[in-house]
């Protein structure tokens, strides 16, 4: 597999054999010596072909999450798919590539992604109870620590040092129905991760009420969720909004994260809504030191 990245120094497109990119090169334009960016540090660096090797897939996962990248979705995703088709010029790389359910996968097929989400009905295929499963069963290697990936513009974080994206979306359009509602679930480790931050807009479609949670567990320390909001356990950070039908806001929940070891967590968020029917109308986890 032939890796397409730009020269650290010069910018010079470059390209190199996978099996050998952790080997120093020199750069026939800058005669720089330098390593070749990896997925999760150059997002837009490609392979030939409609292909990729492990690295890459955990490079989208870490931006991305585990979670189907469909609105209002949250069944763990079973493959990568090109956003702008392989056929069509669009690229093997980060930035090209999307995590998708089964079902949405089958149902996206090679069809261009936002073209297609275009043509879904806002519940078509969609399953409202979260998967649970997902994020404790799958057995991942290591997720690749990404190098402060660039941040959707909104929340301004205070961290001067370590920022990792864990997941996002711009709009959770469903209304979520009474009861504990998965909203994000992401890998990560903990590494120099000493906090998770999730920043959130959210707004009551009825009066009433909403509970927001972040909560973080080791992977093999998974909580019972069937108890719903009890099961969640004591990591948690926890907010809770009321008010008349119409009403939003803003909110940022943090949580701090105790020493950890060379192990995968999962961070999740959860909304409970208590009669309130909430959305979210943009958020973003992410972990900072
Ligand atoms: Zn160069
Ligand atoms: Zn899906």
């Amino acid at each position: 597999m032939i890796w397409h990245y730009r020269c650290p120094d010069c910018g010079e497109a470059l390209q190199v054999e996978w099996e050998d990119h952790k080997n120093e090169m020199t750069c026939p334009k800058c005669n720089a010596d330098h390593y070749p960016s990896t997925p999760s540090e150059d997002h837009g660096a490609y392979f030939s072909g409609d292909k990729w090797p492990r690295e890459l897939e955990e490079a989208v996962i870490s931006l991305r999450g585990t979670v189907c990248s469909v609105p209002g979705c949250f069944h763990e995703y079973s493959k990568l798919l090109h956003r702008k088709p392989y056929v069509d010029g669009g690229r093997t790389s980060v930035e090209n590539l999307v995590p998708l359910c089964t079902e949405h996968a089958i149902s996206k097929g090679s069809v261009d992604y936002e073209e297609w989400l275009k043509t879904l009905e806002p519940t078509a295929g969609v399953d409202t109870e979260p998967d649970f499963e997902f994020t404790i069963t799958k057995k991942t290697d290591r997720a690749q620590e990404a190098a402060q990936p660039p941040l959707p513009p909104g929340p301004v974080f205070t961290s001067s040092g370590f920022v990792q994206h864990l997941a996002g979306k711009g709009y959770v359009p469903d209304e979520h129905p009474p009861g504990l509602q998965l909203i994000a679930a992401a890998p990560f480790l903990p590494g120099p991760m000493r906090k998770l931050v999730f920043h959130y807009d959210w707004r009551l479609e009825h009066e009433g009420s909403c509970q927001v949670f972040l909560t973080a567990w080791p992977h093999n320390n998974t909580p019972d969720l069937s108890k719903g909001k009890a099961g969640i356990g004591n990591l948690k950070a926890a907010a809770l909004h009321k008010g008349k039908a119409g009403e939003q806001g803003a909110g940022k929940l943090e949580l701090p994260l105790p020493p950890a070891g060379d192990e995968i967590w999962t961070a999740a968020v959860f909304l409970d809504s208590e009669g309130g029917r909430p959305c979210f109308t943009d958020f973003l986890l992410a972990g900072t030191d």
